[in-house]
């Protein structure tokens, strides 16, 4: 069977079949179609598909909508790449503008780096992604509120372990100290080579090993290439609020995939956008299953990790003609590897001791415990009451471990546990009810946790941020300027500004 397509003028655009055209005239006839209704091929099986027969690929036809009475066809107006928190978020955006939407996700859910999971064997619902809210933000909270979902403050008491011993606050002299010479930079550098250069002395070992630990740990990033002025405002902002939500973030997604839903915007899971041909005010959209989408803008949600990954691999995204401005500055944002470790335990054994070792240390009222242990970070649901310990390597050490098997990062973690509490690694394994090893940066539609601010990024951001042509629209949270970057904030914020420059004509300048 010969496929063939062609585009006839912009945005009129049919699928030629020899031989088939009739065919689906005949099926559109024999169904009821009325006017203006969606056409879904997919639910046509005499239409051939190229996944069957080999051979060119078959456009799917439910991007268009069929005037039968006119017969004249209307593109989609965006097509959206990714359904997680920055695509969700402009998907409904757009749809409640009255604009048709289709969301393109890789996986077979939504949520992307926000994942709840609820029936997997954990006796409450686990996050193994995002968790927390940083900080009263407002596009959050007020998503919150609209969808009736609570939030609650965490707590706890913080322990910090080093060599084996309890250690107190850092210095903070020594703090202040960082803070006064951050605060003299009158131009960037990185975070380590300003650390060597002011505070390079013995006497400051702690301190460049808190500041690392912290970039590290907290941003996910490299101290070779984070931003010294990015972390200063981070350190510098006085919002200590955090949050998480009893339910899990999941509940905010299927929120909006219900609003975006009901205003009419359609979802495809499953489906990964492999290449995006453009022209100016047209885009069509290859999929993994060989199928094509067409439409008059794409708005890419990508994560920064797929942006910046190489041709060939998996969930790699291609555009044609290649946009060689675009790639270099995804390459100028750093994106951080981190490795999640979900254990929920027989008992909270951290409370009261609960295991009989001779030299156990217990750590009541735990909330977080930072470490120099090789999982160094750790935290409990508090103040929820549950048996839940949250394991967390992030920044270049997880980078090393991207490909290391699942096992061995359970190992790492449990020897970690063993020395913290010290107890037995076998008392430990006994106690565990079940684990559950979450490694980001291996997941080929991530390829890492988020974004951290380098010396380059402010730049780089507003090139990425820029439509190409007014048909090429990207967002994100690494697209995010402001004080909540690499959070769900950011990714919301971004997808709603995105949806908002669609929908206004607010194009700014156009790039390559
Ligand atoms: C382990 C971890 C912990 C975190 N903790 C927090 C936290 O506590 N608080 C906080 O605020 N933030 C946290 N974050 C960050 C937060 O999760 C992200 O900033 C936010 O969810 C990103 O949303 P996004 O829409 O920009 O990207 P994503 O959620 O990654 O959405 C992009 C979507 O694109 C899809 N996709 C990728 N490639 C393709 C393709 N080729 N074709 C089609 N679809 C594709 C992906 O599957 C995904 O669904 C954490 C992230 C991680 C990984």
């Amino acid at each position: 069977m010969e496929l063939r397509a062609y585009q006839g003028q912009r945005n009129h655009f049919i699928s030629v079949i020899s031989g088939q055209v009739k065919r689906v005239d005949n099926q559109l006839a024999s169904q009821n179609w009325h006017p203006g209704k969606i056409i879904n091929l997919s639910e046509m099986p005499s239409v051939p598909d190229a996944r069957l027969s080999g051979k060119e690929p078959i456009f799917r036809t439910d991007h268009f909508s069929l005037d039968t009475n006119k017969k004249r066809m209307t593109t989609l107006d965006v097509l959206i790449i990714g359904a997680g928190a920055a695509g969700l978020m402009a998907a409904r955006e757009l749809a409640k503008a009255g604009k048709k939407v289709i969301i393109l996700e890789a996986r077979d859910r939504i949520g992307g780096r926000i994942h709840t999971l609820e029936a997997a064997g954990f006796s409450v619902p686990v996050e193994t992604g995002a968790e927390f809210i940083h900080g009263d933000l407002p596009l959050t909270l007020q998503l919150l509120k609209e969808a009736g979902i609570s939030h609650r403050a965490i707590g706890g008491e913080t322990w910090r372990v080093e060599q084996g011993e309890r250690q107190g606050e850092p210095a903070s002299d020594d703090w202040s100290a960082l803070i006064a010479n951050l605060e003299k930079l009158d131009r960037d550098v990185p975070i380590a080579a300003f650390l060597d250069q002011h505070f390079g002395d013995d006497r400051y070992t702690s301190l460049r090993n808190s500041v690392r630990r912290y970039a590290e740990g907290y941003d996910a990033a490299d101290p070779g290439r984070a931003s010294a002025l990015a972390l200063l405002e981070e350190w510098t902002s006085d919002d200590d609020n955090q949050y998480r939500l009893p339910g899990g973030y999941g509940k905010l997604m299927d929120f909006l995939r219900e609003e975006s839903g009901a205003a009419g915007c359609r979802l495809r899971l499953s489906t990964v956008a492999e290449e995006i041909r453009w022209q100016p005010g047209r885009v069509e959209v290859v999929t993994n299953g060989r199928q094509r989408y067409v439409a008059r803008r794409a708005l890419v949600t990508v994560p920064l990790g797929v942006l910046q990954s190489e041709t060939g691999s998996r969930g790699h995204l291609g555009f044609t003609p290649a946009l060689p401005q675009k790639r270099a500055a995804a390459q100028a944002i750093g994106f951080g590897a981190a490795i999640k470790i979900l254990l929920e335990f027989k008992v909270a054994f951290w409370e009261d001791g609960a295991f009989q070792e001779p030299q156990v240390r217990p750590m009541p009222g735990l909330g977080f415990l930072l470490s120099d242990a090789p999982v160094p970070t750790w935290w409990t649901q508090w103040p929820e009451r549950t048996a839940v310990l949250t394991g967390w390597l992030a920044g270049p050490g997880a980078e090393k471990l991207r490909n290391t098997d699942e096992n061995e990062l359970l190992e790492k973690a449990l020897d970690s546990l063993a020395s913290l509490f010290c107890v037995r690694k076998a008392v430990l394994r006994d106690a565990l009810r079940i684990g559950k090893v979450i490694n980001w940066t291996a997941d080929p539609f991530a390829r890492g946790a988020y974004a951290y601010a380098t010396v380059e990024a402010k730049e780089a951001r507003k090139v990425l941020s820029q439509p190409v042509h007014d048909t090429l629209f990207f967002a994100g949270e690494a697209l995010y300027e402001g004080p909540a970057g690499g959070t769900v904030e950011a990714a919301l914020v971004s997808g709603r500004d995105a949806a908002k420059a669609i929908s206004s004509g607010e194009r700014g300048p156009s790039t390559e």
